[in-house]
């Protein structure tokens, strides 16, 4: 490796304000450089920094990369984004697990029970889940990466929610393919999966990583039993317009994420967002 981060760029990353591309390089770099990362600690602040490169190089640094990395790494994913996405916890084994119960057992009580409605209800919770659970300290080693680069929040944030929603969305669709019964119905799931996911993310900035997600979750699980109550046939979200309402809800969502970028990155120094660090909401 030849190349290394300025001095004058670094100073600049650590104070928050080095902008793309350079910031990208620089973040891509740092990733791989320990030198460079050492450099940035003598630029910084220096006590909260080392501690978290310190926890963070120990899980860059694991021996060998794991089947799940090194399968990315040959599909041509880059190096460190590679890395990002092996320790994203959902993709870990115990949470991909955790949904494959779900999943299920929601199938069989789809075929116990005749009424797909608890499968459609339970499965576009499981990405927003994942989504919940890729943050906060405790439970995600990448979290460091965060605080040490505050500037990832938006990018780190994204490559995770793509890594969650492939990994719940192809789990799920496999769970429709064993319900050929309701055909299509099947996978009426997926636009309220989305859109679940979407409003959880734009909800982030104001609520915090945890309350965000678990009031659209249980909001959607409300909105599900008085849609119930309401009308005997299919639940509203899983009807031909309620799926088009779902479908304009979710592309919302996303552009409302979009417009929020700037709120999900942070120029003070150790909060992964503005608006929420370690310590959650507000
Ligand atoms: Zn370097």
């Amino acid at each position: 490796m030849t190349w290394h981060v300025a001095e004058e760029d670094l100073r600049g990353y650590a104070r928050g304000e080095l902008a793309p591309p350079l910031l990208w390089s620089a973040d891509s770099h740092l990733v791989a450089c320990a030198e460079c990362r050492a450099r940035l600690a003598d630029v910084s602040d220096p006590v909260a920094l080392d501690a978290g490169w310190e926890r963070l190089d120990a899980e860059l640094d694991a021996p060998r990369p794991g089947l799940f990395e090194r399968l990315l790494v040959r599909f041509g994913v880059a190096d460190h984004t590679a890395r990002l996405l092996a320790a994203t916890p959902i993709l870990r084994r115990s949470w991909l697990l955790a949904v494959v119960s779900v999943l299920f057992m929601s199938v069989l009580m789809v075929h116990t029970a005749h009424t797909p409605g608890l499968f459609l209800g339970l499965a576009p919770l499981l990405p927003l889940i994942g989504v919940a659970l890729s943050y906060g300290p405790g439970i995600d080693p990448t979290y460091e990466m965060a605080v040490v680069a505050p500037l990832h929040g938006f990018r780190l944030l994204m490559i995770r929610t793509a890594a969650v929603l492939a990994a719940a969305l192809v789990l799920c669709g496999l769970a429709s393919l064993a319900l050929p019964d309701y055909g299509l119905r099947a996978l009426a799931w997926l636009l309220p999966a989305l859109a679940l996911t979407g409003i959880g993310i734009a909800l982030m900035p104001r609520l915090g990583p945890v309350f965000a997600p678990v009031l659209t979750g249980g909001a959607w699980i409300g909105f599900l039993i008085a849609a119930q109550q309401a009308t005997e046939g299919t639940p509203a979200p899983f009807t031909a317009p309620g799926q088009a309402v779902t479908a304009v809800v979710a592309l919302a969502a996303a552009a409302l994420v979009r417009r929020l970028r700037d709120r999900f990155d942070s120029s003070s120094a150790h909060t992964p967002f503005a608006g929420f660090g370690p310590g959650g909401a507000v």
